[in-house]
């Protein structure tokens, strides 16, 4: 039986060809449903095992080498790869103690081919774009999601459109989208604004929308969830910690959790913690009452990668929370930039967002809800580089309202040998 689309709601059923974001039944969100009677009876470890290393694609990418469980009925000759995924899985003992955890491993999202883990989600959308035969691709972004978007239409020949906000864009994110050659458009409007900005046009002139309402994308982004577990020989870990912004990766990962244990590659669920900036967190504030419902709030966080106040794949972030008896956290700006400083300093580096992750194990590690003996995988979503602004001006004392914990002070010195000597002699070393 080929995949196809299934509303999460109501079970309504859609061929994979037809263009369509949510049901038009119930207006739920829709899942690539794949045919796990048959995955169950065709997949097994060393399905993926013996992919490992290949040089020809598409098994080279993190990403394809799980097509089954991505697009299974793609030809090959279609697929848009860079390729993306194989990104390190680090053991990091310093920060595992610093966090309060027995083993801590940090899966780097931001070692992607255009540094974060959307480009993940994009191989997978801009290649079902080449299945549909469009020729125009588009999203909303807060900037990551766009130069993904930028590079993958250009390596696929077709016009890539990308929505910024005309404020508090990371610089590294527009520069990317503009060099790649996409139409970029800096609007007067939030995010949440210009999502639906974006749906909107895109249904008006025929584009094809790749933000992650799309379900291909979030086929695979599952893909982070596989590729780390696989990295651990299959031995499931006891929690998984990501950031959540628009939700699209916490939906991501409850999908793939429950596809692995239903297919028998896994035979226990990881829980999952979702961690928000306190100044977007959404599902935080719903989580607090049961899930009741979503109250879309003004977004404000330093960590602009997660500054969302509307979440779009809210229902299936709720999904995942339930499946693997999850958790979600808040955490504040100032916590997050100290966190970040805290794993740049081990030489990995992380955009802020992404520090949520840290942070996120250490709170839930002084509440007991993560146990010190527990084995924890946390996510970094993005590059170092994509946020340089925000790495100066922590370490120079000038983010406002952030008082820096971890600083690290750039000296000026004249050229002469006193000068210097006197700077090396006197530092004492830090060590984190
Ligand atoms: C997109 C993004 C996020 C948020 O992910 P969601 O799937 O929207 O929750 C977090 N960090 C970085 C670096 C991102 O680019
Ligand atoms: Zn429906």
């Amino acid at each position: 039986m080929p995949s196809i689309l299934q509303c999460m709601d109501c079970s309504q059923q859609y061929p994979v060809d037809k263009i369509i974001y949510n049901c038009e039944i119930c207006g739920g969100l829709l899942d690539v449903q794949h045919d796990m009677d048959k995955l169950r009876h065709t997949i097994t470890r060393e399905t993926f095992d013996r992919r490992l290393g290949t040089l020809d694609a598409p098994y080279n990418s993190g990403v394809w080498r799980y097509k089954e469980l991505v697009n299974p009925d793609v030809p090959d000759g279609l697929i848009v790869s860079r390729p993306e995924g194989n990104t390190n899985l680090y053991a990091v003992p310093k920060l595992a103690e610093w966090a309060g955890v027995a083993k801590l491993y940090l899966k780097h999202e931001g070692e992607n081919p255009t540094g974060s883990f959307k480009d993940r989600g994009m191989t997978g959308g801009v290649t079902q774009a080449r299945v549909l035969g469009v020729d125009r691709v588009a999203c909303a972004s807060t900037g990551n999601t766009s130069a993904s978007l930028a590079a993958y239409a250009a390596w696929a020949g077709i016009e890539g459109i990308v929505f910024f906000q005309n404020k508090q864009i990371a610089f590294g994110k527009l520069a990317q989208a503009i060099a790649y050659g996409a139409t970029a458009i800096q609007i007067n409007a939030d995010f949440d604004r210009n999502l639906a900005l974006v749906r909107e046009v895109a249904g008006a002139l025929g584009i094809y929308v790749l933000n992650s309402i799309n379900p291909f994308r979030l086929e695979g982004q599952k893909t982070i969830i596989i590729e780390a577990i696989q990295q651990l020989r299959w031995q499931v870990p006891d929690w998984i910690v990501c950031p959540g912004g628009n939700l699209g990766n916490s939906s991501a990962f409850g999908k793939a959790l429950h596809e692995l244990y239903e297919i028998g590659l896994i035979d226990r669920l990881p829980r999952l913690a979702i961690i928000q900036a306190e100044g977007a967190s959404p599902l935080f504030n719903s989580f607090q009452r049961g899930f009741d419902r979503l109250e879309p709030i003004h977004a404000e966080t330093i960590a602009t990668a997660i500054k969302i106040g509307n979440p779009v794949s809210y229902p299936k972030a709720v999904r995942t929370i339930r499946w693997s008896d999850g958790v979600v956290e808040q955490v504040s700006d100032q916590e997050i930039m100290d966190a970040k400083a805290l794993i740049d300093r081990q030489g990995i580096g992380c955009e802020p967002a992404s520090a949520c992750s840290l942070i996120g194990v250490r709170k839930l590690v002084d509440k007991g809800v993560i146990k010190s003996s527990e084995t924890v995988v946390g996510i970094l979503t993005g590059h170092i580089l994509k946020d340089a602004d925000s790495v100066i001006q922590y370490h120079n004392g000038t983010l406002e309202n952030i008082h820096a914990q971890y600083p690290n002070h750039l000296h000026q010195s004249e050229a002469s040998i006193e000068a210097l000597s006197k700077i090396l002699e006197s530092r004492q070393p830090t060590h984190a």
